[in-house]
């Protein structure tokens, strides 16, 4: 039900019941002939023409041309108005967030890479809002045709809530991200998604995961996640928590320090951070200098890719973590026993260096029978994993919702403060 609605009547509820199957119909099936609805949907031709001319007159659906003739006129086929709305999709981390608006037809209408001078809760979502404002304007787009906001964050999120419990790369602790951001968007419903967990479904609608209902996503950055994805949907455990296998124990005793304030976690030997610690030990100052880049500056963009990814230190220190992350993953596979694991993420970059060794060490350490069919991928989606998935969760929410026409007018201020 919508917010501010009465309690409907039994036929009214039927007739929302009716109008949504229509309209899904439409977008999962679409271009299709009205004929053919009434087929899939088990509902009456006079129906779906009522419903259909009601989409048509609200520009949610349109007309696209003729399809095949079986007999007699060539029926008109019907899609989804990509153009019906649009959607605000986000993802952050410490330092960096992406910020993009989306049409209905998962269309990058514009978008932009914002710097994070700060990572403070307040100062994160103002960046945010002034990104969103400049977005409206480079489009012409208005605020109240934004349906939703979807955003992908770092760390343990409650997405019923939009809570960020806690996020150790962001140095959050209960910050209600969503509330937040909705109340600096003129009240733009927001869904907030662990960022691995969106980048498994981003993977999942729209990179190598595609038709792949069973698959992890395994994000090795700054901070370690897994998104597992369970017969097409994430599976978040007891409040959402699930996949945080950054923090799973690998070195029992000993182990290096975490993030966390623990010892041998996957993340503290693993890590971007770590990794970009162990490649400025083993690089010489001479050697960086002649390919322009200095040691105190030097980032792990630079250190995963050429030309320092192909010196033979760096290699065997990603060699090193590909074994680690292989162990991680068979411990992954056992568990769920997916079909595709994708490594994505900054450290994903290096490529083969590390995909090769993960996949024969996860091969090498899990039962043949579970690992061997697994295909192990590299991230190679065009778009960012984490912000299309926050866009396809945002998306799905909108398509819940019977009357768009109900949008309440929207006002907010987008200069920063
Ligand atoms: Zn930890």
């Amino acid at each position: 039900m919508l917010r501010g609605e009465k309690p409907a009547s039994k036929s009214r509820d039927l007739k929302v019941l009716n109008r949504l199957l229509v309209r899904e119909t439409i977008r999962r099936q679409g271009p299709i002939a009205r004929h053919e609805v009434a087929k899939l949907t088990g509902l009456t031709p006079p129906t779906v023409t009522v419903i259909v001319n009601e989409l048509l007159a609200e520009g949610v659906v349109r007309e696209i041309g003729f399809g095949e003739s079986t007999g007699g006129r060539r029926p008109v086929m019907l899609a989804l108005n990509p153009r019906a709305g649009d959607v605000f999709a986000v993802r952050i981390q410490r330092g960096q967030a992406v910020t993009a608006l989306l049409d209905l037809g998962a269309e990058v209408l514009a978008s932009q890479v914002l710097r994070l001078e700060s990572h403070l809760p307040g100062e994160v979502v103002e960046a945010v809002v002034g990104s969103c404002g400049q977005l409206l304007e480079a489009t012409g787009i208005r605020l109240g045709d934004v349906f939703w906001c979807g955003v992908a964050s770092p760390g343990l999120v409650d997405s019923s809530c939009g809570l960020v419990a806690r996020s150790s790369n962001l140095d959050w602790e209960n910050v209600p991200l969503g509330k937040m951001l909705s109340e600096r968007l003129g009240e733009i419903p927001v869904h907030v998604e662990n960022i691995s967990n969106a980048a498994a479904v981003g993977e999942r609608l729209f990179g190598s995961g595609r038709g792949c209902p069973n698959l992890i996503y395994l994000n090795l950055s700054v901070g370690i996640g897994a998104g597992i994805v369970i017969n097409g949907e994430i599976f978040g455990g007891a409040r959402g928590y699930a996949g945080e296998v950054g923090h799973m124990v690998l070195v029992p005793e000993g182990g290096p320090r975490c993030a966390c304030g623990r010892e041998g976690c996957f993340e503290a030997l693993c890590g971007a951070r770590t990794v970009l610690e162990k490649a400025k030990e083993v690089l010489d100052e001479e050697v960086l200098k002649r390919y322009g880049l200095k040691k105190d500056d030097l980032t792990i963009a630079e250190v995963v890719s050429r030309p320092l990814v192909e010196l033979p230190e760096i290699q065997e220190i990603l060699a090193e973590v590909g074994a680690m992350v292989g162990i991680a993953l068979a411990n992954l596979v056992s568990l769920f026993n997916p079909e595709m694991v994708v490594l994505g993420g900054e450290l994903a970059r290096a490529g083969s260096v590390l995909l090769e060794p993960a996949t024969r060490v996860a091969k090498e350490r899990a039962l043949g029978e579970i690992v061997n069919p697994v295909r192990f991928v590299l991230s190679g989606m065009s778009q960012d994993p984490p912000l299309m998935g926050a866009y396809a969760l945002a998306l799905e929410k909108i398509f819940q919702v019977d009357d768009w026409r109900t949008r309440p007018l929207r006002t907010a201020s987008f200069a920063r403060g």
